[in-house]
């Protein structure tokens, strides 16, 4: 048996287990010892039966004393009884339709018994212990430690135990990849050794020791996979962006507000990176409402100034049409930056100096270096799109885009010319350091974590009526503040309506805000990702402009809409959305100096749902409610991370493993620093080749 022996080579794994298993994507020998216990059971040796008490997982010596098969009238079930006895008591056992116990036990013989104990009319029994006729060479002295592995419905955790004990009863002479110097440093066990004792693990002590190994690496490829690509982004050549100091001050001086020290701060690294001849590569993370646009429009502002263009990518139409208008705003008629083009380019909508043009000419013209600012959703990359003199590229809400976009999306496919464009990714998604670490340890990080000066704190609530949601939304319109709604769905399913009376879909809550007659002096409206281009935005428009008192939505105005003077957000079906969503949702009120407030609507009264909406409520910071997140279902699903390949997924290690991290990324660095493309190094090559397709799969 090798590594790359097929798991059908094993006895007793036959052509249908192999289906199931091969489902799990487990094919061969190598694919199983990577395929970690989740966790363990961990069967207490009792010495004695009376040492037995009920609740336990236990291995036990008994003589079999008296055997009985009965049947069931009641439950129609056949059941084997037995009597289990030592010089210190006795214990009952039960098999549930298993005849054939009775031929395979032998009355008054000695046999090892291991199961869960229950407790039955005050008396401690076992139900279906699995049994072993005692040897007295093979005496167990110690507990026993069961590998737990997921499974799925047909695929039993027994076949699975059973591939990994044939697979461990021999040596498998395993190639260690890990270098020798690092496992002396940190005592860390061989890779054969680590294996066999994290899925079938003698004793706790080994147990540890093992999985701190394998964590490691786990740890450590992800870094060398981070500066392996640092490596390569500091070999390409990119565009020198100069500082234009006057114009830049004048740009801020237009903004109406102060720039707060956080975002000066951030806006200050960029412009340092984009002055250099290699690309920057760099993450700006910032809550929502923290102004992260301001502060990458500075850079975009000095890229046109250089005499280059820079490209926007959003992932919505409705972001990009409002960040096409802000930047307008911006840069038009401006005497300190002169004649300038800025052109929107989403699937629904092209304009170019706000007129319409054919998506074929826009091509044209930016290939033709004749678009300075490009303001477009994922149709930049999915339509023929080369920017001609292209010096900057943004990703806002990069979050959104999925783990295949993203690889499209890096820089190069944009470019016409040979040089790299500056390269600067946006996100509200709050990453903790040691995600950061794990995961964007190639690029560099600036955080904006201070809001604006002027703004409070988002009240929010849990509401359960919407009469006293009404009332106060009466209140908030007459000051002449505008309400979002928000409905998980468009429309409602008929069938699903006729089990829930509740409302929930946009079209239904708008027909009964309609007909409120309190509500008949206000202008209410209906956006969803149903309408046309056109009617959106107008929609947003009306809104922005303050026309529109009351809009009512889906969550598509869930990533970046800015309309400062909305300050109530309704959120009915508060239980349908994740938390994330409810976070980003709430970060469209609180984006000015008023008092702002969130009514989450729900008529659960699931225990977990409340835990997680008031979560929401106590967290501060979005950094906060990550780790609450984190804290309840591990990081994996926080913000559907692993649903959106935001973050490749960790098999055994956790962000929780900051020491652990924080060695990897100084092994993997100092690695990098002598052998560069690891030739010294082949086998680790290999291993990491493995990872890089595998998080990357072309
Ligand atoms: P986000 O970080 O969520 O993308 P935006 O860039 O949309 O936030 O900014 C939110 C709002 O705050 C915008 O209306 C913006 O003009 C405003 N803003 C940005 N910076 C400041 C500041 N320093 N002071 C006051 N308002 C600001
Ligand atoms: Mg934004």
């Amino acid at each position: 048996m090798n590594t790359k022996t097929d798991l059908i080579n094993i006895s007793g794994v036959g052509e249908s287990s192999i289906k199931k298993l091969n489902k799990i994507g487990l094919k061969t020998v190598e694919d199983f010892l990577f395929y970690y216990p989740f966790r363990y059971e961990e069967y207490k040796l009792k010495n004695k039966i009376k040492e037995i008490v009920s609740g336990e997982l236990v291995i036990f010596l008994a003589r079999v004393e008296l055997l009985d098969s009965k049947r069931s009238y009641v439950k129609k079930t056949n059941f084997t009884k037995a009597i289990l006895k030592d010089d210190t008591g006795k214990i009952e056992a039960v098999w549930f339709n298993n005849k054939w116990i009775k031929d395979s036990l032998k009355q008054g013989e000695l046999y090892y018994f291991i199961g869960t104990t229950t407790e039955n009319y005050g008396s401690v029994e076992i139900i279906n212990p699995l049994y072993r006729k005692y040897n007295p060479k093979k005496e167990i002295k110690s507990d026993i430690i069961n590998p737990v592995y997921r499974t799925t419905k047909t695929l039993k955790q027994n076949i699975l135990r059973n591939i990994g004990k044939k697979i461990f009863s021999e040596e498998l002479n395993l190639e260690d990849y890990l270098p020798e110097d690092i496992k002396e440093k940190y005592n860390f066990p061989e890779l054969e050794y680590s294996l066999k004792n994290l899925h079938y693990p003698s004793n706790d002590k080994v147990l540890k020791q093992s999985r701190e190994r394998l964590k490691f690496e786990e740890l450590f490829f992800l870094q060398l996979i981070n500066e392996r690509r640092k490596i390569k982004n500091q070999k390409r050549e990119s565009v020198k962006i100069k500082f234009f100091e006057d114009e830049t001050k004048k740009f801020i001086n237009d903004f109406g507000f102060e720039l707060t020290a956080k975002q000066k701060k951030v806006a200050w690294q960029i412009l340092q990176d984009i002055e250099k001849e290699t690309p920057m590569n760099r993450l700006l993370e910032g809550d929502v409402g923290s102004g992260k646009t301001v502060v990458f429009l500075i850079a975009v502002l000095n890229t046109f100034l250089s005499g280059y263009n820079s490209a926007i990518m959003v992932p919505t139409s409705i972001l990009a049409m409002q960040h096409y208008k802000k930047v307008c705003n911006l840069f038009f008629n401006k005497d300190y930056i002169g004649d300038i083009n800025i052109a929107l380019l989403s699937g629904s909508e092209c304009l170019l100096n706000n007129e319409k043009i054919t998506k074929k000419k826009l091509q044209e013209k930016i290939k033709n270096n004749e678009v300075n600012i490009l303001v477009g959703t994922h149709a930049l990359i999915q339509e023929d799109v080369k920017v001609k003199k292209l010096g900057l590229v943004i990703i806002d809400e990069q979050h959104r885009f999925g783990v295949k976009q993203r690889h499209i999306l890096t820089h190069e496919n944009l470019s016409a010319d040979k040089k790299y464009p500056h390269f600067l990714s946006v996100t509200a998604t709050p990453i903790p350091r040691t995600l950061a670490l794990a995961f964007y340890s190639d690029l560099d990080l600036s955080i904006l974590d201070e809001k604006p000066l002027n703004r409070k704190p988002i009240e929010t609530k849990i509401v359960t009526e919407l009469k006293d949601v009404n009332k106060f939304l009466l209140q908030e319109l007459k000051e002449k503040k505008q309400i979002y709604i928000i409905c998980p769905l468009i429309e409602q399913n008929e069938e699903e309506s006729k089990f829930d009376l509740e409302i929930k879909s946009a079209k239904s809550v708008f027909e009964y805000y309609k007909g409120l007659k309190q509500f008949k002096e206000y202008s209410i409206e209906l956006l969803h990702g149903k309408l046309k281009a056109i009617e959106k935005s107008k929609i947003e428009d009306e809104f922005s402009n303050g026309k529109i008192n009351i809009l009512i939505s889906t969550s598509v105005v869930e990533v970046g809409v800015d309309v400062p003077n909305a300050n109530t957000i309704v959120i009915l079906g508060a239980e349908k959305f994740g938390l994330a969503s409810l976070y980003q949702l709430r970060g469209r009120v609180g984006r000015s100096d008023k008092k702002s407030f969130c009514f989450l609507y729900t008529k659960s009264k699931s225990e977990k749902t409340l835990h997680r909406l008031n979560c929401i409520i106590s967290a501060k910071t979005s950094f906060e409610l990550a780790e609450m997140d984190m804290r309840d279902r591990g990081y994996g699903d926080m913000y559907g991370y692993e649903q959106s390949g935001h973050v490749p997924s960790m098999k055994i290690a956790s962000i929780f493993d900051i020491d652990l991290m924080l060695k990897a990324k100084e092994e993997a660095e100092k690695i990098i620093k002598i052998d560069e493309d690891l030739e010294k190094h082949k086998e680790l090559k290999n291993r990491v080749i493995q990872k890089e397709n595998e998080i990357h799969p072309e």
